[in-house]
């Protein structure tokens, strides 16, 4: 899990690559902020990115992913 702030809004929020390497089938997997839609984040890979907003303490809100 990393966190990072948006260049757009000034939020922070947290993504994560996830899931399965495999060969092949590669694309471009974004992180998405969860407060304004811009890309924060991505990269060429055949896993998946997820991003969540962070609790008021600072941890990712996994229950919900963007
Ligand atoms: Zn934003």
């Amino acid at each position: 899990m990393t966190i990072i702030k948006c260049k757009k809004c000034g939020q922070e929020f947290a993504y994560e690559v996830w899931g399965s390497v495999t060969p092949g089938g590669k694309e471009r997997e974004t992180a998405n902020c969860p407060y304004c839609g811009e890309v924060g984040y991505s990269e060429i890979t055949s896993q998946t990115i997820s991003s969540y907003k962070l609790d008021d303490k600072g941890n990712p809100d996994r229950r919900k992913s963007y």
